[in-house]
This record gives C-alpha cells, structure tokens and sequence, in this order.
C-alpha cells in the first residue's frame, strides 16, 4: 500500500514551514500558492515529510493510506 500526501488548502496559511523543511516536496509560488510537487511518500522522502506534518503550525499537511 503506497501513502499519499494531502494538504488541506482551507487551512494552510502558506507560511512555508514545509518546504522550509523538504522543498522537493512542498513549493510556494509567488502567489504564495503551495504545491505539492510529489505526493507520493516514499522511504527518501518519509522522514522529512513527517517532520513537515508535525511542524505545520495550521496541522494542515496529512498522509494517507491509498
Ligand atoms: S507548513 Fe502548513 S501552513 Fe505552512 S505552508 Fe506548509 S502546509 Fe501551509
């Protein structure tokens, strides 16, 4: 079973925590628009993705089970 990442946008407040932490995951734009580049969590990427979830000060990044 592969796990997904999932940002809820109602909540997030584009303060880049999250790609302060992984930028090869979570980007702003200039619009401070965040994008999530890769969604899927893989072993490369699991640590700092779950550094990001725990540090997201609107606790608006999630990993799901898909
Ligand atoms: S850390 Fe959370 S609130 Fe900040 S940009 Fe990332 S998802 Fe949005």
């Amino acid at each position: 079973m592969s796990q997904k990442i999932v940002v809820d946008f109602g909540l997030c407040e584009a303060n880049g925590v999250c790609m302060g932490i992984i930028p090869e995951v979570f980007d702003l734009d200039e619009q401070d628009y965040l994008h999530v580049l890769q969604e899927e969590v893989t072993p490369e990427n699991e640590q700092q993705v779950k550094e990001a979830v725990r540090q997201c000060p609107r606790q608006a990044i999630s990993i799901v089970d898909e």
